[in-house]
């Protein structure tokens, strides 16, 4: 059985009086991706940071794979790949470079930057500066440039946000990639279709609490309710809708009714998004 990569105890974390991380406690598997899924504000960077040395736990504890994070904070660096909201990339130097000074910086000796960057879309584009690449493809190359030491665990801290669907897309087959080569992903999100996608597990993070954490599928078994929606032919030749909630004491008699009585023109089965979940648990939405 797989350790675990992860393991944060009571975290908290406090910017003077403000709590922005408060009393968290979860474990991430080796080789799992665990989603961290919250509006703006809710502490998920702030968690990034702690878990990666950045910032020091005000109570609570961080163990990653196996070290005390505050007492070993390098050693616990040079196995881990980050990449956090803001692009410190060096703008005047191409990606290459960017890549290769990094990869001197962690010592890796048989690295090859072309094949990297053949990974995230940049092929052909590698001996451009930084500072002419589009949001898109900077973001890309952070990705890169978590992974130029072969990290154990990657932390990705909302990687996709606001980026064109074709760079999204990349970094998240480049997250999966990840995964299949072993590695552990924490990845911070408010896109629920993301985190649903990619996530062995998701953590809903709202005012600095882990207010559920679960695998998607289980989330959706345990909160959301399943319905049928059918659209009717209405009395004046309109479409009418109508909602029947599955898995309850009448869904049977209603579906009955609905086919006995009423001319169905379309069905469908719905089940509730991780966003409607979310909301049902705390009563505000990811993106206000
Ligand atoms: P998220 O990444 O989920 O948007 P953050 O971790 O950035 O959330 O922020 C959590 C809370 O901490 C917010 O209320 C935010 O305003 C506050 N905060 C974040 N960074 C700082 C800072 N450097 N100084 C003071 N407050 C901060
Ligand atoms: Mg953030």
């Amino acid at each position: 059985m797989a350790g675990d990569a992860i393991v944060a105890e009571e975290l908290t974390y406090r910017y003077d009086e403000l709590v922005a991380v408060d009393h968290i406690s979860f474990k991430v598997a080796e080789g799992e991706i665990l989603g961290f899924l919250g509006p703006n504000g809710a502490g998920k960077s702030t968690t990034v940071k702690v878990l990666t040395g950045q910032l020091q736990p005000r109570e609570g504890k961080v163990t990653v794979l196996g070290i005390d994070i505050t007492r070993d904070p390098e050693k616990v660096q040079a196995q881990i790949g980050v990449c956090f909201e803001i692009t410190n990339l060096y703008e005047k130097m191409s990606a290459e470079e960017n890549l290769k000074l990094f990869a001197r910086l962690f010592g890796v000796s048989d690295f090859d930057a072309g094949a990297l960057l053949e990974r995230v879309g940049l092929a052909g584009r590698e001996r451009d500066r930084v500072e002419e690449y589009s949001k898109g493809m900077k973001q890309r190359l952070m990705v890169a440039r978590a992974l130029v030491n072969r990290p154990s665990i990657l932390f990705l801290d909302e990687p996709t946000d606001g980026l064109d669907p074709a760079s999204a897309e990349n970094i998240r087959k480049v997250i999966l990639e990840e995964r299949e080569r072993g590695a552990t992903v924490f990845l911070t999100t408010h896109d629920m279709m993301e985190a649903d996608k990619l996530s062995d597990r998701v953590g809903f993070i709202n005012q600095g609490k882990i207010v559920a954490l679960d695998t998607p599928h289980n989330l959706k078994q345990q909160y959301g309710k399943r319905a049928l929606r059918a659209q009717i032919a209405g009395p004046d030749g309109g479409l009418e809708s109508r909602e029947i909630i599955m898995d309850q004491p009448e869904t049977v008699e209603a579906v009955q009714e609905l086919f006995g009585q009423e001319q169905v023109v379309t069905i469908h089965s719905e089940e509730a998004s991780l966003e409607d979940i979310f909301i049902d648990i705390t009563g505000r939405g990811l993106t206000e």
